[in-house]
């Protein structure tokens, strides 16, 4: 597995300081699972994060407190909390997925979504955002969209490709309202994704403008 599509510092950041909201923290969890990139640069901001707090200066940091920072940078041993990690292949949910869903792929109740696609919704405790598992069939496009807000995606099996790349298992990807794209799911194995979203997506096509509050995307 090679992840070429990391999640953003900015997001990185957030996570390691505790600011994300759960469905958000979900799908950093679960990409840093599988991507010992993310989790060493994660690893790295907790300890810089401890390390300022206990050097805890009086007033702003000088040029002294930041080096004493680095010093203890340094010397600090402690290996990161340890973040669940995905043992390739064993399964397909990495942990931080199974524990909301109860189980792997195969014990998921999928829902139709229409468009060929299936679903499951992940209930997390953050309201007004989304937490969907998607599973789209081989080889079939998503139908084009923008997005009225953010879109985290990662993929668990198969891949997809749209205008900005190929993500494949364990790639993560932050799309933003600038961005309108169609995901085509590559041929050979369905692909199977974690989607978070903060508003409904704006689909290009009438028809599906027409359908979406049936089928709840
Ligand atoms: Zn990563």
């Amino acid at each position: 597995m090679t992840i070429t599509h990391h999640a953003s510092e900015a997001l990185l950041l957030d996570y390691a300081t505790g600011a994300l909201d759960e469905a958000w923290s979900l799908a950093v969890a679960a990409h840093a699972s599988l991507c010992a990139e993310c989790r060493s640069a994660l690893g790295d901001m907790e300890r810089l994060g401890g390390a300022l707090l206990e050097t805890a200066p009086p007033h702003a940091v000088d040029d002294a407190g930041f080096d004493a920072v680095l010093a203890r940078l340094d010397s600090v041993t402690a290996e990161p909390p340890a973040l669940p990690v995905a043992s390739d292949r064993e399964y397909v949910l990495p942990a931080p997925i199974r524990r909301y869903l109860g189980g792997d792929v195969g014990e998921i109740p999928w829902r139709r979504l229409g468009v060929g696609a299936r679903q499951v919704l992940i209930p997390t405790g953050t309201p007004g955002v989304t937490t969907r598992l998607l599973r789209i069939p081989a080889g079939k496009p998503v139908p084009a969209h923008s997005h009225g807000g953010l879109e985290l995606t990662l993929v668990f099996s198969g891949a997809y490709s749209d205008s900005t790349g190929h993500y494949g298992r364990g790639d993560f990807q932050e799309a933003d309202p600038t961005l309108r794209h169609q995901p085509h799911a590559a041929p050979g194995e369905d692909c199977i994704c974690l989607a978070v979203t903060d508003a409904p997506l704006a689909f290009s096509s009438p028809l599906m403008r027409l359908v979406q509050p049936l089928i709840g995307i």
